[in-house]
């Protein structure tokens, strides 16, 4: 193999050989009845969903793929991937689908599933954990910070009681720990 083949690696559509005994031919059906997935049987396996994606080129199984594997049963795959968690949620490749499948709102479905089933990778439960108890995601001054900048303990107008309170109604208590 030349130098140039090693860099370039395998074609993205050689991927492992399919267990048929693991599919799960009710999968796409669940997919399909969620209020997302009604045009997921016409997707033709154009790609273009993975050519708009910005992402793809980091995955292992790029944005069509996911729709076939959805398509095949392959439920375990899709459900224990890290790209349903790592999706930009763009919505390039939804925006684009020749078919209108929609893409985007289908990894939605899915990590909603694969929540439900506790596959929530580490991380995005201590976001999770982070907007309960900080009423926030991302902590724009740290609270050092503010002391020095002589800034409110609290920045104004955030209420995470009020963020707390909405996600007492939400399964989204239950999995950073608090009530469910
Ligand atoms: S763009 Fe749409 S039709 Fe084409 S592969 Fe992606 S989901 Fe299927
Ligand atoms: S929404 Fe997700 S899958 Fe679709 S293009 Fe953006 S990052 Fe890629």
């Amino acid at each position: 193999m030349s130098d140039a083949e090693e860099q370039t690696g395998p074609p993205i559509t050689l991927v492992e050989p399919i267990d048929v005994s693991k599919l799960d031919s009710e999968f796409r059906k669940t997919i399909r009845s969620m209020p997302n997935g009604e045009e997921l049987m016409a997707c033709f396996a154009c790609s273009t969903c993975t050519a708009a994606c910005p992402i793809a080129n980091q995955w292992d199984y790029k944005p069509h793929q996911l729709i076939r594997m959805i398509l095949l049963g392959m439920r375990d795959d899709v459900l224990s991937s890290k790209e349903i968690w790592e999706c930009l949620t763009c919505f390039q490749c939804q925006e684009r689908c020749p078919q209108k499948v929609r893409v985007t709102d289908i990894f939605f479905d899915c990590k909603n599933l694969a929540a439900e089933e506790g596959m929530i990778p580490d991380n995005i439960i201590g976001l999770a954990r982070e907007l309960a108890e900080k009423g926030q995601l991302y902590v724009v001054t740290a609270d050092w910070e503010r002391e020095d900048l002589g800034l409110e303990p609290e920045v104004p107008g955030l209420s995470a009681n009020g963020i707390r309170e909405i996600l007492k109604t939400t399964r989204t208590n239950k999995i950073v720990g608090g009530e469910s």
